[in-house]
């Protein structure tokens, strides 16, 4: 069993940085599990704490019944991939592979054979007598999971690993990772703060911000039920659009009324906020890009009151669909993604219909999310 077990762990370095605050999580054999979040979060602490890098400096830690706190690096049983690939640049790629496995003592027929079965699946057997400067980014980085791979962990540890790879190849090579865990049936903790990254790999999403694990779910769950404004706009690309206003009753509806927007929200949205306290109080109310609409069908299907006066500004063509940006309600940048074929342009005035079904309301004070 290669489950992981973070039991209240805190790292606190010397100079009163709280990198990791009180951590608690059961990572799930076999788990593909995401560390996410901004730069200085603390996710690359929490992983190093995992692999043996880090003292944890409170708390308790498991790989699988056993606790590993005061367990040397070599002896956890696990094997880490860095960003910066870590290859040893005077050996071949053969030798970086093998260089591990040496140190433990592993017989020269187990070395060649681990070697060539790692080297199949990653498709480098023709690169083996290569050094790494004669390597692309993406081999260097497949070599580096070969190095990983050999040694038959229980647990991969990978920290950005695909950051330095030009764009198409950090696609291919998600994919590329993502087979591996279906091959290789272990468990896979993986940093980044890339939000894409952790949609499309995660089973699960941790979010972290200051040290501190903001939700842990699926990407489903992330997506559709962030717990707060933070992990609202960190999660999904472009981010959600939020607007400031109040909630008031007019004629037995519930309305939200920001800078220039009204909107009557749907009776079970109103239910839930009425229930909860919210008539006459602040809130943020939050809308994702593609919950808008440009088209007559939708506008005509839905409520007046569901939709807003837009002007834009820019328009970004992502071939099979359109980021218009506009900003004529307040002071607001918001922004919709809509069907390319609706051919719109900047400086033309259009109407948006919004899925209010799809709505967030968070707390003006505590930005926790309503729903
Ligand atoms: P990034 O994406 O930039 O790598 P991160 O989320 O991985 O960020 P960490 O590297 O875990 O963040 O750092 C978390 C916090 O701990 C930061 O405030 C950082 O400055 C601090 N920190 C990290 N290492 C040390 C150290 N050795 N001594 C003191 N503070 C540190």
């Amino acid at each position: 069993m290669a489950k992981v077990t973070l039991n209240h762990v805190y790292k606190r370095f010397a100079n009163n940085v709280v990198a990791v605050d009180d951590f608690h999580l059961d990572i799930h054999d076999q788990e593909f599990l995401v560390l996410v979040g901004p730069s200085g979060c603390g996710k690359s602490t929490t992983l190093r704490m995992i692999a043996g890098l880090e003292e944890i400096s409170e708390g308790d830690l498991y790989i699988g019944d056993r606790l590993v706190n005061d367990v040397a690096p070599k002896d956890r049983d696990i094997a880490m991939v860095f960003q910066s690939y870590a290859l040893y640049p005077h050996m071949n790629v053969y030798e970086n592979m093998a260089f591990g496995l040496k140190l433990r003592k592993f017989s020269k027929a187990e070395i060649n054979q681990r070697i060539e079965e790692a080297a199949r699946i990653l498709d480098i057997s023709h690169l083996l007598d290569r050094k790494p400067k004669a390597l692309s980014g993406g081999q260097r980085q497949r070599v580096a999971l070969g190095r990983a791979i050999v040694r038959e962990p229980q647990v991969f540890l990978m920290d950005e690993p695909l950051s330095n790879l030009d764009a198409k190849l950090r696609v291919q090579m998600r994919t590329e990772i993502l087979k591996l865990h279906q091959r290789l049936n272990t468990t896979v903790i993986y940093v980044t703060h890339d939000q894409t990254e952790a949609m499309t790999m995660g089973d699960r999403i941790v979010v972290m911000k200051d040290g501190l694990i903001q939700q842990v779910a699926t990407p489903h769950e992330i997506y559709n039920h962030p717990v707060n404004q933070f992990v609202a706009s960190f999660i999904g690309s472009p981010s959600m659009n939020f607007l400031n206003g109040r909630l008031v009753e007019k004629d037995g509806q519930l309305h939200f009324e920001g800078e220039h927007i009204h909107l009557r929200l749907p009776d079970d949205k109103a239910k839930v906020l009425r229930d909860r306290g919210y008539v006459n109080k602040s809130i943020i109310f939050g809308i994702r890009p593609e919950d808008m609409y440009s088209d007559h069908q939708f506008l005509e299907a839905n409520p007046f009151e569901s939709s807003l006066d837009a002007h834009i500004d820019v328009v970004e063509n992502m071939g099979s669909e359109l980021y218009i940006y506009f900003n004529n309600i307040g002071r607001t940048q918001m922004v919709a993604r809509v069907d390319a074929r609706e051919g719109l342009k900047p400086r033309m005035s259009i109407r948006l219909g919004l899925d209010l079904s799809k709505c967030h309301v968070f707390d003006s004070e505590t930005q926790v999310a309503v729903f």
